[in-house]
C-alpha cells in the first residue's frame, strides 16, 4: 500500500525509492495495469445529496486526477456516474456498478478508484464479490488513502476490514436517524404529511384547514359512514351527490393550495382509518422496510393494529370525530368483510338473517348456501373445516327467518311513531346537510370571480398582455360560477325544497304500517338485512339432527335475549315427532276410502303440514306415504280386481294380442275399462261373452279405409261397477 500521493517511482519515471519494496509494500503499478483503463466511479446516496453536497461530488469527480497522476494518459480515465443518488446498500438497480463490475469482468480495467469505499458498496457481501473479482483479473483498487492489490493477503485484510466498517457506518447512520425520528415523533411533532382536512401552519403545528366547506366535506364523510355503514355506500353517496373532497397538494405548482377532487375508496379508507381525525398522533402504524430488500421494493403496505403502533398520543390534535368512534369506524369495515367469522353487509339474497345466525352446537357462524333462487339453507361449516363427522345439521332459511322477522316486527310496533318522526327528521337533515354544500360551493365561485375582478381591475390598462390574461381569467370565473348555479337550480328542482303535508302524512302512514312495508315489493331484501341488523346482533340455533324440534335465541341489540322453539322442515318423515299422527290419519282415510286427493285435502284441512316449509300435502306425498304403509303393489294386488276383471296383461295374454293394442282400444272405448283409486291403474272387464266379441274384433280384417263393424266394437252393457276402493 502507499499513499497516491507519492505515486510509485516506476511509475512516475525519475524518482528514486527512499525506501525498500518490502517495507513500503506498495501494489505494483505495471505496464499491464497503463494498457487497461483506470475507472472512477462516483455515487451520491440520494438525489438530496446530489443538490446540497455538491463538494462532495466535485471531490469524487477531481479524483480522476489521481489516475492521471500515477500514469494512465487522461483519455484513458473514464468515469462512471450514472449512480448518482442512488444508495449504496445493495448493487441492485445501480447500473454504474453493473457497468464497472462488466469492465471489470471484461479485463477492461487496470484500477479502480473511488474516493471511499463506500462509494463502491456499503453491503459487505457485494464488496466481497467485487474485490475477489479484481482480484482475479489483476485489477486494482485505489481509495483517498491509497492503492491495493487484492491478491496481496494485507491488502485484501484492509479492504476486507473497510467493507466491514462501509457497512456498519452504514448501520449506525441508519440508527441514529431512526432514533432521532423515533425521539421527535414520541413528542407528537414528526409530521410527513397531514390527511385531508388538516393543514401545517408555517411554525410546524398541525391544525384543522382553514377553509369552512373542507371541514364541513371531511364531517360530511365521518357523519355518512356512521350511517350507511360502509365505505362503498359512502362513495357511490357522494358521487351521486357529486360530493368533491379538499385536497392540498404536496409539492408542485399548487402545493398547500386547497384542491376539489372526486372521492376514492382509497382516499375515504385512508380517511376512516387515520387516528388523527380522532385527534391522536400515530407513529408507526405500519411495519418500516425489512433489512436486506432489494432497492425500488416498496416497504409491506398491512396496517399494524393499534397496540403494535410505535407511538399513539392521544388528544393530541384537533378533532373531527371522537376516539371512540375512530375504534368504531375500524371494527365495521372488518365486520363488513364476507369471512366466515364476520357479519358481512345486506345482500340480495332471500336469506334474511345471512352472516348472524351462530351455530349452538359448536359456536361456528353459519353459512348461507343457496339450493336454487329462493331457496337458502344456513350451514353449518364446522363439520367441512375440521373434516369431522357431520354433526351439526343444516337448517332451511324461510322458517328461521318468518320467525325473526315475526319477532322484528313485533319489536317494532311500539315504535312506529317515532320511525316515522325519525325518517322525516332524516329526510329534513340530509337535504340540509345538501343545501349547505352547494351554497358554500357558490360561495367559492363567487369569491374566485371577484378575485379575477380585482385583479383586472387592478393591472394598468396599459400593460395590455398582462390584462388580457386576467381578463380571460375573470370571463372563466364567470363562466364556472354560471355553471354551478345552473346545476343547483337542477338540483333544487330534483329535491323537493320541504316535506309537503301529504308527505309527511304518507310517511306516518307508511311506519305505522310496518308489516306492510315489510311486505312491500318495493323492499328489497338488502332493506330487511338492515333492519333486522340494526336490531337483532346474532341469532343462535340449537337443533338436533334426528328432530324436527329447534330452538332459537335472539340476541337482540342492547343485550337482550329472547328464546324461540320452532320445527324445522326436516329430509324425511321419520325425523318428524307428530309422523306417527299423520300416519294414523292417512290410514284411517284410506280406509275409509277415500282417494289420495280426498286424503291430501283433508291432512290440509285439519292443519297438517308435509316436510317442505310452506308447502300444503299433495296426493303424490299422501300416495309416498300409502306406500310407506304397505298400501303398495296395488298393480298385483289380485283384491283389486271384480268378477270378469282383468288387468291389461292378463286380458292381452288371454286374447293372444299385443298388450299397446289392447290399451289402444280401451281407450277408444271398445273395451269396459276403469282406473284405480290411487296409482291409477287400468284395470278391464270383460265377461265369456266379452271375450268372444274382442277375439272376433281381433280377427276381423278390415278392408283400406274401411272401419271395424260398429257391433264388434261396441261393448254390451255391463252389469255392475265395482266401486273403487283403495
Ligand atoms: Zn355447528
Amino acid at each position: 500500500m502507499k499513499t497516491l500521493e507519492s505515486p510509485p517511482a516506476s511509475a512516475v519515471g525519475g524518482e528514486v525509492e527512499v525506501a525498500p519494496r518490502s517495507l513500503l509494500r506498495s501494489a505494483p503499478i505495471t505496464p499491464a495495469h497503463l494498457e487497461r483503463l483506470a475507472i472512477v466511479y462516483v455515487r451520491q446516496s440520494s438525489p438530496k445529496q446530489v443538490l446540497e453536497n455538491r463538494e462532495s461530488t466535485a471531490r469524487q469527480y477531481a479524483f480522476a486526477e489521481q489516475a492521471v497522476a500515477l500514469g494512465w494518459p487522461r483519455q484513458r480515465v473514464v468515469i462512471i456516474d450514472e449512480d448518482l443518488g442512488k444508495s449504496g446498500r445493495t448493487a441492485e438497480g445501480r447500473s454504474g456498478f453493473q457497468r464497472l463490475v462488466t469492465e471489470v469482468t471484461l479485463n477492461h480495467a487496470g484500477l479502480v478508484l473511488g474516493l471511499e469505499m463506500s462509494r463502491l458498496a456499503r453491503s459487505s457481501k457485494d464488496w466481497q464479490a467485487f474485490f475477489e473479482m479484481c482480484a482475479i483479473f489483476g485489477t486494482l483498487i485505489a481509495d483517498e488513502d491509497g492503492l491495493y492489490d487484492g491478491n496481496d493477503p494485507n491488502d485484501r485484510l484492509i479492504l476486507g476490514l473497510k467493507g466491514l466498517m462501509s457497512e456498519m457506518e452504514l448501520h449506525v447512520m441508519r440508527n441514529r436517524l431512526d432514533h432521532g425520528r423515533l425521539n421527535k415523533a414520541r413528542r407528537g411533532e414528526l409530521f410527513f404529511s397531514v390527511p385531508l382536512g388538516y393543514v401545517r401552519l408555517p411554525s410546524g403545528k398541525v391544525d384543522l384547514d382553514p377553509d369552512e366547506q373542507a371541514r364541513a366535506a371531511v364531517r360530511l364523510v365521518f357523519e355518512k359512514f356512521e350511517e350507511l355503514g360502509s365505505i362503498h355506500a359512502v362513495f357511490f353517496w357522494m358521487i351521486e351527490h357529486g360530493i368533491q373532497l379538499p385536497v392540498r397538494p404536496r409539492q408542485g405548482a399548487n402545493k398547500g393550495r386547497l384542491e376539489w377532487r372526486r372521492a376514492s375508496l382509497s382516499t375515504l379508507a385512508q380517511v376512516l382509518h387515520h387516528p388523527m381525525y380522532a385527534g391522536a398522533y400515530a407513529y408507526g402504524r405500519r411495519p418500516g422496510a425489512r433489512k436486506g430488500r432489494g432497492a425500488g421494493e416498496r416497504p409491506p403496505r398491512q396496517w399494524l393494529p393499534i397496540d403494535q403502533w410505535q407511538v399513539l398520543i392521544r388528544d393530541h390534535l384537533p378533532a373531527y370525530i371522537t376516539w371512540e368512534q375512530f375504534l368504531s369506524n375500524q371494527e365495521r369495515p372488518k365486520q363488513n368483510q364476507p369471512r366466515p367469522d364476520t357479519r358481512g353487509t345486506p345482500r340480495n339474497g332471500c336469506a334474511l338473517l345471512a352472516g348472524l345466525v351462530v351455530c349452538g352446537r359448536c359456536g361456528w357462524r353459519r353459512q348461507v348456501a343457496y339450493g336454487s333462487k329462493d331457496k337458502a339453507q344456513y350451514r353449518c361449516p364446522h363439520d367441512r373445516d375440521t373434516a369431522t363427522a357431520q354433526t351439526c345439521c343444516g337448517l332451511s332459511a324461510g322458517v328461521l327467518d318468518d320467525l325473526v322477522s315475526a319477532q322484528v316486527l313485533r319489536a317494532l310496533e311500539p315504535a312506529a311513531l317515532e320511525l316515522s318522526l325519525q325518517a322525516q327528521g332524516d329526510l329534513r337533515r340530509e337535504r340540509e346537510r345538501l343545501e349547505k354544500h352547494w351554497k358554500q360551493k357558490l360561495q367559492r365561485a363567487r369569491y374566485d370571480v371577484e378575485l379575477a375582478e380585482r385583479r383586472y381591475q387592478a393591472v394598468d390598462p396599459e400593460n395590455r398582455l398582462v390584462a388580457a390574461t386576467l381578463e380571460r381569467q375573470w370571463e372563466d370565473g364567470l363562466r364556472q360560477e354560471r355553471q354551478l348555479k345552473e346545476e343547483y337550480e337542477r338540483w333544487c328542482r330534483q329535491t323537493l325544497p320541504q316535506l309537503s303535508a301529504a308527505d309527511e302524512a304518507r310517511i306516518t302512514a307508511l311506519a305505522s304500517d310496518i308489516p306492510g312495508l315489510w311486505h312491500s315489493p318495493r323492499t328489497t331484501n338488502a332493506d330487511r338485512q338492515a333492519i333486522i341488523r340494526c336490531l337483532v346482533e346474532r341469532v343462535v340455533v340449537h337443533a338436533e339432527r334426528d328432530s324436527e324440534r329447534a330452538e332459537a335465541t335472539i340476541h337482540w341489540a342492547g343485550g337482550y335475549e329472547s328464546r324461540h322453539a320452532f320445527a324445522r322442515p326436516v329430509t324425511t318423515y321419520g325425523q318428524r315427532s307428530d309422523f306417527d299422527q299423520i300416519m294414523g290419519r292417512v290410514v284411517a282415510l284410506r280406509e275409509a276410502g277415500k282417494t289420495a286427493e280426498g286424503i291430501a285435502a283433508a291432512l290440509n284441512a285439519e292443519g297438517y303440514r308435509p316436510l317442505r316449509y310452506g308447502r300444503s300435502f299433495s296426493p303424490k306425498v299422501v300416495r309416498d306415504l300409502l306406500l310407506l304403509r304397505g298400501f303398495a303393489g296395488e298393480r298385483n294386488d289380485a283384491a283389486l280386481l271384480g268378477p270378469n276383471e282383468w288387468h291389461v296383461k292378463a286380458l292381452a295374454r288371454k286374447l293372444k294380442m299385443s298388450r299397446v293394442r289392447l290399451w289402444d282400444w280401451a281407450r277408444r272405448g271398445w273395451v269396459h275399462s276403469r282406473r284405480t283409486a290411487v296409482q291409477k291403474v287400468v284395470i278391464l272387464w270383460a265377461d265369456h261373452e266379452e271375450i268372444r266379441r274382442l277375439q272376433a274384433l281381433l280377427r276381423s280384417k278390415r278392408r283400406c279405409m274401411q272401419s271395424y263393424p260398429t257391433e264388434l266394437t261396441t261393448p254390451k252393457e255391463r252389469a255392475s261397477k265395482r266401486p273403487a276402493r283403495r
